[in-house]
């Protein structure tokens, strides 16, 4: 058998992209997961998530189909049903994963990998050796210390629920606390949010705000600033200690979304003790590099934008560099999009208007876009859209793109490209806008 060139821990997105490049390289690849192929991603995170959120989106169609004046009775989900929709799309994946392992010749070995030097893994008991090994583990839901709260659901428990609870609190207001309580409003649950600050502090404060707004007319109750010490039983349900409740509490359910860890300690620090920063992420340089010559990391044990496209686009960057002869093949890190999936969603691209602020002073010009979306404006609960450009310099470059409202998940990327490229205000004004779309407001504003 030929000798490994490359060893890869951990089958998440990030993973099994930087494997099946090198492979297509030409690089001889072991590829580690002890557990589903995929990660967190398809089977935790990403994809079940969608899957729930575009259940989600349906109910509220259907809302809007009855207000419209559509005949429709029953909108509750058959939540078993959907699951096992789910389920099926998620073994769909994890099948042509396979396919595509096999058909690049990288063998899979379903074991923890834990490094014992640099260059060398223990996979629960066969040694393997490579010159080449990625740390590519990813991360779990953090776990406070706090009373009770092991009586609350961690977002991995949530893709478990079989049914849809009656009432839910969600302590987190980052991007799952947000979905998730988007999700099962949506799906018949009177959900209260606690967040210890504001809604997605670390998106556009505006957006933020607007958010929060949209959540309350939609009957989610948001509180903010709200920092909740502990958890108990209550009447045969579960009270928040420390904080005033809606109406909603006793909860059925408390969803703990309060962030996520990076699963660093775990793969052999001991035997080679790779830089890690405070909260255990480990650390890397532009190009993935960590302080040990011949181990590198991706994806989300890194901490840097802990989203699934990044992990992918790093790691096939990666093997470009290992295997494809790009010596600086490496992941530019600024200008990457995101998407919360909130009902309705929002994204944003470059800076905040805060960021710019702070970086370019009074070099900065915001354009704004505040408006009903017209399929909106026909129902009986009309919602503001908010969209905004940050815009610096002489010349008007766009910086950041901010957007919320329907539609915003599947406009962001096309305008990502236009800030990639430098894109200015004025080719936003010189473009011809598409009538009547929400979209037209971003080349409409003055
Ligand atoms: P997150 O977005 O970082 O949000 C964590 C939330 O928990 C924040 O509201 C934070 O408050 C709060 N928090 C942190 N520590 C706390 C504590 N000790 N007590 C109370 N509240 C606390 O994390 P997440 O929602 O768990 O998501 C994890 C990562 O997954 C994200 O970074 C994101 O990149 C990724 N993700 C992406 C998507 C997507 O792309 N649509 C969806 C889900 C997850 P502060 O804001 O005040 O710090």
């Amino acid at each position: 058998m030929r000798a490994l060139d490359y060893i890869v821990i951990g089958g998440g997105s990030g993973g099994l992209a930087s494997a099946l490049r090198a492979a297509r390289h030409g690089a001889r690849v072991a590829l580690l997961e002890p557990n589903a192929l995929g990660g967190t991603c398809v089977n935790l995170g990403c994809v079940p998530k969608k899957a729930m959120w575009y259940a989600a989106q349906t109910a509220h169609e259907l809302q809007r189909a009855r207000e419209y004046g559509f005949d429709i009775r029953s909108g509750v989900l058959d939540w078993s049903r959907f699951l096992a929709r789910r389920q099926d799309y998620i073994e769909r994946i994890q099948d042509s994963y396979r396919t595509r392992l096999k058909e690049s010749g990288i063998e899979v070995i379903p074991a923890r990998g834990q490094l014992v030097e640099p260059g060398r893994v223990d996979a629960q008991g066969r040694v393997l050796e490579a010159p080449h090994v990625l740390v590519a583990t990813g991360g779990r839901p953090r776990r406070l210390t706090l009373p009770g709260f092991e009586k609350g659901m961690l977002s991995d428990d949530f893709f478990d629920l079989r049914s849809c609870p009656r009432s839910v609190a969600v302590v987190g207001g980052g991007y799952i606390g947000v979905e998730l309580a988007g999700v099962l409003h949506a799906l018949g649950a009177r959900v209260d949010l606690y967040a210890r600050s504001t809604l997605l502090s670390h998106y556009d404060e505006e957006l933020g705000q607007a958010l929060a707004d949209s959540m309350r007319a939609d009957g989610i109750g948001v509180h903010l600033h709200a920092l909740v010490p502990g958890l108990r039983e209550l009447d045969g349900g579960l009270v928040l200690d420390g904080i005033e409740h809606s109406m909603a509490a006793p909860y059925e359910r408390v969803l703990w979304a309060i962030g996520r860890v990076p699963n660093s300690r775990c793969i052999g620090l001991e035997n080679v003790p790779l830089s890690l920063d405070a909260e255990g992420h480990v650390q890397t340089d532009d190009w993935q590099n960590t302080s040990v010559r011949g181990v590198y990391a991706i994806g989300d044990v890194t901490g840097r934008d802990e989203l699934t496209p990044v992990a992918i686009a790093a790691g096939r960057k990666l093997s470009d560099r290992l295997f494809g002869g790009q010596d600086d093949a490496h992941l530019e890190y600024a200008n990457i999009p995101s998407v919360v999936f909130a009902h309705p969603p929002l994204g944003m691209v470059g800076l905040t208007e805060a960021q710019a602020r702070q970086r370019h002073g009074d070099n900065v010009r915001v354009y704004r876009a505040c408006f009903t979306p017209m399929q909106s404006a026909l129902s009986d609960h009309p919602q503001r859209s908010l969209m905004k450009l940050v815009c610096s310099g002489k010349d008007d470059r766009v910086i950041g793109v901010h957007l919320f409202g329907p539609g915003s998940d599947e406009m962001l990327q096309g305008f990502a490209v236009a800030v990639k490229m430098g894109a200015r205000k004025s080719d936003f004004d010189a473009t011809v806008a598409i009538h009547p779309t929400s979209a037209e407001e971003l080349v409409l504003m003055q």
